[in-house]
């Protein structure tokens, strides 16, 4: 607790994060583009720092949370960056959503100056930063993971250690490359229910019930093809036919259905590769054809 933190980057997650640092107890110095986003933390109790080096200097752990890649990388390297005050006895933990190429570039950059750094990208939204609940992934080493428990701690209740330095970002991309699209198939089936003249409220309370709201890692993986499992519950051309009811009914209503017609060309494709009569799971199997070559 009597450590001070240097924190860059408060905004819609910075901001709350720096927030329960405060509360928490430690000592800390916050810097912002925004001089309002400053002055919202020092009435809490931080410290005002007139640039990222003036946070940093003798911070035990200092802190980014900002846009993106460039961003991280101007605070870091640029002109009153971090790097021109932080101590080699600190720890860099950067937890902006950013190209994990780009971490692993200023991770590298970091420890030619002997300086450690993990990236600790977070799942959720801004109401869980606020009430310290946030989902957080982890890359660096064992040592300097156990060394930002005890603040992360602070900021998230489900904390992952997801490998090296990077590896948090990439867990980040691809988490958010499942929701981001989940949420496009999402509004193409309400719309799609909408159009058929249903109940839209009743729609999603009938695929909360089912795979569709439920949603395959909490359902059909674990239990089928993550164990190997490929014998058909649900074959894969059944499942391609029901999706050919799918379009054809958008279709006749002449409402999107842009991933199905995706998805389409994938079931037709990894039925033609001898994949049809297996679970429709095994999806997973065709994809991973990619990586096995
Ligand atoms: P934001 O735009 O609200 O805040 C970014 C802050 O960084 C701003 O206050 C801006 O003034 C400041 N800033 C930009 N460049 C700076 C620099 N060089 N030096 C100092 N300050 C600088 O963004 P946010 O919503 O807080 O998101 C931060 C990161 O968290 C992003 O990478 C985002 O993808 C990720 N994220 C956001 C959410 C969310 O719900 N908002 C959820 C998960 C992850």
């Amino acid at each position: 607790k009597n450590q001070i933190i240097g924190m860059v980057g408060l905004g819609a997650m910075g901001g709350p994060i720096a927030a329960n640092l405060v509360k928490a107890g430690f000592s800390v110095k916050v810097f912002d583009l925004s001089d309002d986003a400053v002055s919202k933390l020092t009435a809490l109790g931080a410290g005002r720092a007139s640039s990222a080096a003036e946070a940093a200097r003798d911070a035990n752990v200092v802190i980014t949370m900002l846009p993106n890649g460039p961003h991280v990388e101007s605070a870091v390297f640029g002109e009153n960056g971090i790097v021109t005050t932080i101590s080699t006895d600190a720890l860099y933990i950067d937890m902006s959503t950013i190209q994990p190429q780009v971490t692993d570039s200023i991770a590298t950059r970091l420890a030619e100056k002997n300086i450690s750094m993990i990236d600790a990208p977070v799942g959720r939204q801004t109401q869980h930063a606020i009430e310290g609940k946030l989902l957080i992934m982890v890359g660096g080493s064992e040592d300097n993971f156990k060394r930002a428990l005890p603040v992360l701690n602070f900021l998230g209740d489900t904390i992952y250690h997801c490998g090296d330095v990077g590896a948090g970002g990439r867990m980040k991309v691809v988490n958010n490359y499942m929701s981001i699209v989940l949420n496009q198939v999402t509004a193409e089936a309400l719309v799609m229910a909408e159009a058929a003249g249903l109940d839209v409220s009743q729609s999603l309370e009938v695929m909360r019930g089912t795979v569709a709201g439920q949603g395959h890692m909490s359902t059909t993986y674990p239990s089928k093809v993550l164990k190997g499992d490929t014998e058909p519950g649900f074959m894969v051309d059944l499942a391609n036919k029901d999706l050919g009811l799918a379009l054809e009914m958008s279709a006749s209503l002449g409402v999107p259905a842009f991933t199905g017609a995706v998805a389409r060309q994938v079931y037709s494709l990894a039925s033609r590769e001898g994949f049809g009569r297996q679970d429709w799971t095994a999806l997973y199997q065709y994809n991973r054809l990619c990586i096995q070559k």
